[in-house]
């Protein structure tokens, strides 16, 4: 896998990150196999969406295993020799869903019953690939790895320390050559988490909040949906108190990126429903508990005596004051 001008890319669907990007651009640059490690709603997956398009097309074989022309290994390209294809950088570009209910089948292949009909069932015919085939010769992207079963993380072991997929019921041994980028969310708790074994396979490279609150405003202007005005310097210190929460010993679970372009949208959904010109701090504070209270975990001494909501908005009348921003309803919209 060849990659663009790796060193000048600049990845621009992300703002920022750009120690999170260099880290990424020296694995590939060796074809290292990697996994991104942070909370959702930081970018992870847009952050290896753009990776997709730096990918050098290529020619390979049209054929599901997308064999390399020159050695082709699946079954049909053996017997004959198959027609070649241009394959753009996306094409070679394969997603998989990390999920509980995400089968072996659906990674490496399954029968396909009417083909099983036709030509028997433990035949090659009748082995329809999966998705890692798609992947041979470009990126298999795996999204939430760790939510995979044992099971299939096992296999998925088995294909990166041999290079080959190996399914026993029809005799098949085929090798496959890809980049694993995969990310993960260490504070999910529906996981199973990574063997120490899987994990040696990988770089593991840590994705963080912006680095500073004027890059956060660029993304959430960005990404974020416009309705009415939203003076700067509110917006400024909207997205301060949301980096504040982040830092905030209270709390072990944070409002991520996604909540920042949330709460900027809501407001301003609020303030039109209030029939507000522009924002006000009310407005915020009334978006606030939908967007924010869910997002965020209060530390268990602290759970007792209050609630996410409560404690949201004694936060919010606590900075308001810091900083100035009356919450009085009584000015002129
Ligand atoms: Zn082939």
């Amino acid at each position: 896998m060849k990659f663009k001008n790796l060193s000048t890319q600049t990845f621009d669907s992300i703002i920022g990150l750009n120690d999170v990007k260099k880290q990424i651009k020296s694995a590939l640059l060796l074809n290292r196999h990697i996994v991104l490690v942070g909370n959702p709603g930081m970018g992870k997956t847009t952050l290896v969406k753009d990776l997709a398009t730096a990918l050098e097309p290529q020619t390979l074989n049209d054929c599901p295993f997308h064999c390399t022309p020159t050695n082709p290994v699946c079954p049909s390209c053996l017997k004959k020799t198959a027609k070649t294809k241009n394959y753009k950088g996306s094409e070679l570009f394969i997603r998989v869903q990390g999920s509980p209910d995400l089968t072996i089948e659906d990674l490496m292949g399954d029968i396909d019953p009417i083909k099983a009909m036709q030509f028997g069932p433990l035949s090659e015919e009748a082995f329809t690939p999966g998705k890692i085939f798609k992947a041979n010769n470009g990126i298999l992207f795996f999204d939430e790895i760790n939510r995979c079963s044992q099971r299939l993380q096992n296999a998925l072991l088995q294909v990166l320390q041999e290079g080959r997929v190996t399914i026993g019921n029809f005799d098949l041994d085929i090798p496959v050559h890809f980049i694993f980028i995969g990310t993960m969310n260490p504070d999910d708790t529906n996981t199973e988490p990574l063997s120490d074994v899987l994990l040696d396979r990988f770089d593991l490279i840590y994705v963080h909040y912006p680095d500073t609150s004027k890059e956060e405003m660029e993304i959430v202007k960005k990404y974020g949906k416009s309705l009415v005005n939203f003076e700067d310097k509110l917006f400024a210190n909207m997205i301060q108190f949301i980096r504040n929460l982040r830092l905030n010993p209270n709390l072990e679970r944070f409002p991520s990126v996604r909540a920042s372009i949330g709460l900027y949208e809501r407001s301003q959904a609020i303030a039109s429903l209030n029939n507000h010109k522009k924002v006000k701090p009310l407005d915020i504070m009334e978006a606030m508990t939908s967007v924010l209270a869910h997002r965020l975990k209060l530390k268990p001494s602290l759970a007792y005596s209050t609630t996410p909501k409560e404690y949201l908005q004694s936060e919010f009348n606590q900075f308001c004051e810091g900083v100035g921003i009356s919450l009085s309803s009584d000015e002129v919209p």
